[in-house]
């Protein structure tokens, strides 16, 4: 699933809808009723590690913000189309699929991970459940003003465009739609900033205490209370990069090289995060080469808590030595 980088660009994307109503639906999403969107209104949106989440009111007075000013169509209530089936709603012949100067993105998910947690929950109840939680998928994005169309036919040579789950068209004239991702109605994000990477209210000492345990610190950087956001690519370029060998023991290794290892997930992280704003792609050292930037032939080998999720993880035997020697021979037997 794309990694925190990825969902802040999202949550980036979806940010100057707030304060608009939902005017009309589309999608493919079963679990969650599209229509159920009609006439609510956005009012914040929030990103939390990989999750991004949606915040809907039956009508605008229940948000707090103030200075949102409505565009004009909304103020005279006109409606251009009706609220139609999710077919027409995901091509209308009148909207021109493409623009130019679109500002959307398709933002191609990391390959590689695929942690998809099994979510619940299908309408908002009542006053409560006002949060939608988005968990996107390996190839999950969001696109703004525009489908994604396919790149290639199908075995039959039928040119099939994605399905999106879901779409929202929104009263200031453009539209949202949501590709592979998982969405649940929640009562409130999960609030923590301080195990967010990304956050500056990130907690490096509680980040530091995480990585000193007894276990390989490729396991604990991808433990999501207390490195949210942190994915596969962030963790086999932050261990490339402070040196250390994935597989170990975070007790075994120096307060110095402990602190290089957060420094390094949270300077690549904010560099990736940056370049997406930049249209750069993020460059990667180790994750997925056969060679180091040294030269030196890269090892390959998926890594993972017993009876957990085995992660792929590239390292250089040469840049990352294994220290000490025996680390290993103590993870079997523990
Ligand atoms: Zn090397």
């Amino acid at each position: 699933m794309p990694e925190g980088p990825s969902v802040r660009k999202f949550h980036h994307l979806v940010s100057p809808f707030v304060g608009q109503e939902v005017v009309k639906t589309g999608g493919s999403s079963k679990k969650l009723n599209p229509a159920s969107f009609q006439s609510l209104w956005l009012q914040d949106t929030q990103v939390h590690g990989k999750k991004l989440f949606l915040r809907f009111d039956p009508d605008e007075e229940f948000g707090s913000l103030g200075n949102i000013s409505l565009p004009e169509s909304l103020e005279k209530g006109e409606r251009k189309e009706e609220a139609s089936d999710q077919k027409q709603a995901s091509g209308p012949s009148s909207q021109k699929i493409s623009h130019p100067s679109s500002q959307s993105l398709e933002l191609v998910a990391p390959r590689g991970d695929h942690g998809l947690e099994r979510l619940r929950g299908d309408t908002p109840a009542e006053g409560a459940e006002r949060w939608l939680q988005v968990s996107f998928g390996l190839f999950g994005s969001i696109w703004v003003n525009e489908f994604s169309r396919a790149k290639k036919a199908n075995k039959r040579g039928d040119w099939r465009d994605p399905i999106p789950r879901l779409v929202l068209y929104f009263g200031g004239g453009g539209f949202l739609a949501f590709y592979n991702c998982q969405m649940s109605w929640s009562s409130s994000p999960v609030v923590r900033p301080t195990s967010d990477i990304l956050s500056e209210k990130f907690d490096r000492g509680q980040a530091l205490e995480a990585l000193g345990q007894e276990q390989p610190v490729c396991y604990t950087l991808l433990d999501q209370r207390y490195f949210s956001g942190l994915g596969n690519i962030i963790k086999n370029e932050a261990l490339y990069r402070a040196g250390i060998h994935p597989l170990s023991l975070g007790s075994l290794l120096s307060p110095q090289h402990l602190e290089a290892l957060v420094d390094h997930a949270v300077e690549f992280s904010a560099d990736w995060l940056q370049g997406k704003f930049q249209g750069k792609q993020q460059h990667t050292q180790i994750y997925q080469k056969e060679q180091c930037p040294g030269g030196h032939r890269v090892m390959k080998e998926a890594f993972g808590p017993p009876g957990g999720f085995q992660r792929l993880t590239w390292w250089c035997p040469q840049c990352q030595p294994r220290l000490p020697p025996d680390g290993q021979a103590q993870v079997q037997i523990s």
